[in-house]
């Protein structure tokens, strides 16, 4: 073997060992998802609901089965089944009537299905919903019932509107045991067949368990059920644990969660690639956030103060296929996971987290994004200018309960270095300056971004650039007002020894005499034009971003969320 051929023979093998190095190179960090279902509130964190409806419409299924959820989110069943109704409604234990326009129960008796709250209990308990099923059944001319009441079961004898009524109607029932008037309490959940007032099962845990309905599919079928006009995976609980109305909480395995969020971040015409980096941060989102709302019962809402989640309503094909090609995937960075942030548009680049908020963050690193510009076409009002006078800027800082005059300067005295505003000053005509920085640069005037420049001034990124304009925005004859980058950064040229060079090359001194600046700086303009590009808060990824990447550049989400999240890696949870 001559020496070149040995030469590649062992290029080959180098190329070859390296190949296996990195195949064989497992990722530094391992994760495991402490669990497999969140808690999601419907309809929103604030909502609560007198009575809730819920129709099971899974394929063949028919009806529900009742339990409670454990603290480690175990379905315990407690043998109770309906299979008489596909459509019931969970109701506070009180006395309630039905409203048919509203298809609803709520508090109150006038009406002509009333479900009274008081019951004639019978004392003794029974080992199994079964035997207490049994004994209810036996009862032929008025409803009986199961109640759960702290991990017993009891039958319950009719509903009556008051203590008084329940008295009177028991010794004609046949009742061959001990009883008690039962009235409504504020943790019990009633349970009745729809539009009726015949009462299926009633729970009472105090605070301790909270009934869940689980709805009935068969044929290996995953169940949905309707509540409120939309579709849901998953179980249901029904939490009262304050005594009021009930919090209607969907638990629902991760997956058929993430499921839920991804036609609602993304559109579900993107390409498959962007919407499984939005489903890796959707799904690595809910498990860093478990227990956000634990004060109200359950981990995230269904609203943007969380992710906005919708059932099954908005899914398509492509997006539950981006589901499931990243199943059980997150992005962690030094195994744990990321706070996944991202937003609409960077505009040009995005932000390190501290010169938006408050902590630096590893992986939340400003970078120049080049993708979004391939798209800038397809993104309305990328580039955006909003124009203000002094009034108004000074009208809006007072609605804000800064207390100022007309303002007279409006500048950006700080850029970062990606090219986003740090920090801007206004200066109003007694002279008394407001300084705004990081998110409150973009927030107080309510600005699609915090990328943008003020008159026209600018700050570049990286090249050094300079730039020189006037307040209007375009470049005067004679530089009045106009404003340069020097060593120190943006400053407004001084009255004097400004030199310029003219359109025949030569050299000459600027005639800057007529200059109305002193430490002032658009000089007597009383409009400020503010142009912008991007939209949204500039920390994590960009959504458009992500799309350019997938739809124009071959990237995979992989390559998407690393791009934005610098040094984070996508793991799959053990
Ligand atoms: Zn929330």
């Amino acid at each position: 073997m001559n020496k070149i051929w040995k030469k590649i023979l062992i290029l080959s093998l180098s190329v070859l060992m390296l190949a296996g190095l990195f195949q064989t190179v497992p990722s530094a960090y391992a994760y495991t998802a402490p669990v497999s279902i969140v808690r999601v509130a419907l309809y929103n964190d604030t909502e609560t609901y007198e009575s809730a409806n819920l129709q099971n419409v899974s394929g063949a299924g028919y009806g529900y089965e009742f339990g409670y959820y454990t603290s480690d989110r175990q379905f315990v069943s407690l043998g109770a089944t309906v299979t008489s109704t596909n459509q019931i409604t969970m109701m506070m234990d009180r006395n309630m009537v039905y409203n048919s326009s509203s298809n609803s129960y709520s508090a109150g008796t006038d009406g002509s299905i009333v479900v009274g709250c008081y019951h004639i209990r019978l004392d003794s308990a029974y080992p199994d919903y079964s035997s207490a099923r049994a004994a209810a059944d036996s009862f032929s001319t008025v409803n009986a019932f199961v109640r759960y009441e702290d991990g017993s079961f009891y039958v319950c004898v009719g509903d009556y509107i008051s203590s008084a009524e329940a008295a009177a109607a028991a010794p004609g029932l046949g009742i061959t045991q001990t009883y008690t008037i039962d009235s409504g309490s504020s943790y019990t959940v009633t349970v009745v067949a729809s539009r009726t007032d015949t009462i299926l099962f009633e729970f009472d845990c105090g605070t301790t368990y909270s009934l869940a309905v689980r709805p009935i599919a068969t044929n290996g079928v995953k169940s949905q059920t309707y509540f409120k006009r939309r579709t849901y995976y998953g179980d249901f609980v029904y939490w009262r644990n304050t005594g009021g109305n009930l919090r209607v909480i969907n638990y629902v395995n991760v997956e058929d969660y993430v499921k839920g969020v991804i036609p609602y971040e993304m559109s579900p015409s993107w390409p498959i690639e962007a919407q499984k980096a939005g489903a890796i941060t959707a799904r690595t989102y809910v498990m860093a956030n478990l227990n956000k709302h634990n004060s109200l019962g359950f981990d995230v809402c269904n609203t943007i103060d969380c992710q906005v989640y919708r059932g099954t309503t908005g899914a398509t094909s492509t997006s539950d296929s981006a589901v499931d090609g990243t199943a059980g995937q997150y992005l962690v960075y030094q195994g744990s996971l990321c706070e996944t942030y991202y937003y609409s548009s960077n505009g040009g680049a995005t932000e390190n987290s501290e010169n938006v908020w408050t902590n630096a963050v590893p992986y939340l690193r400003g970078i120049e994004d080049p993708y979004e510009a391939a798209v800038a076409d397809s993104i309305s009002s990328y580039y955006w200018t909003v124009t203000y006078t002094g009034s108004e800027l000074a009208s809006r800082l007072r609605s804000r309960g800064y207390n100022c005059s007309t303002i007279v300067n409006f500048e950006v005295v700080e850029f970062t270095e990606m090219g986003n505003v740090y920090s801007i000053r206004f200066t109003d005509s007694n002279g008394r300056t407001f300084t705004f920085s990081k998110e409150s640069a973009r927030t107080v005037l309510g600005l699609r971004s915090q990328r943008y420049t003020v008159n026209g001034q600018q700050v570049t990124t990286g090249s050094g650039s300079v730039y020189v304009n006037s307040s209007t925005g375009e470049l005067g004859t004679d530089l009045n007002g106009a404003y340069a980058i020097g060593s120190g950064g943006v400053g407004q040229l001084p009255n004097g020894d400004v030199y310029a060079i003219t359109g025949t090359g030569t050299v000459e001194k600027v005639d800057t005499s007529a200059s109305t600046s002193t430490g002032g700086t658009s000089g007597t303009s009383d409009t400020f034009v503010i142009t912008g590009s991007g939209y949204g808060h500039n920390v994590g990824m960009s959504q458009w971003g992500a799309y350019s990447m997938a739809r124009y550049y071959d990237k995979t989400c992989v390559d998407i969320l690393t791009f934005y999240y610098t040094g984070a890696e996508v793991v799959t949870s053990n």
